[in-house]
């Protein structure tokens, strides 16, 4: 069963919820208020996926073996 993210505009909260995939948009009450006004977060995978290439040690892609003035890992 997929992992949903909801944030609660009343307080503010995030809250995970595990459901089927037919009651992933219906409304999910605040685990923190209680409150009925939340919604669900986008899928952060894509996100952080691009992170970690962001931030490998390949340094960045302009790099080869000499020098490179953008991220200076090389020189
Ligand atoms: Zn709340």
């Amino acid at each position: 069963m997929p992992l949903y993210e909801y944030l609660c505009r009343d307080c503010g909260a995030k809250f995970e919820l595990l459901r089927g995939i037919a009651q992933a948009d219906d409304p999910a009450p605040c685990t923190e208020c209680g409150s009925p006004r939340t919604g669900r977060l986008i899928s952060l995978f894509a996100a952080i996926s691009d992170g970690k290439m962001v931030v490998g040690s390949t340094g960045c892609a302009a790099c080869s073996s000499h020098h490179c003035a953008a991220c200076g890992l090389h020189g």
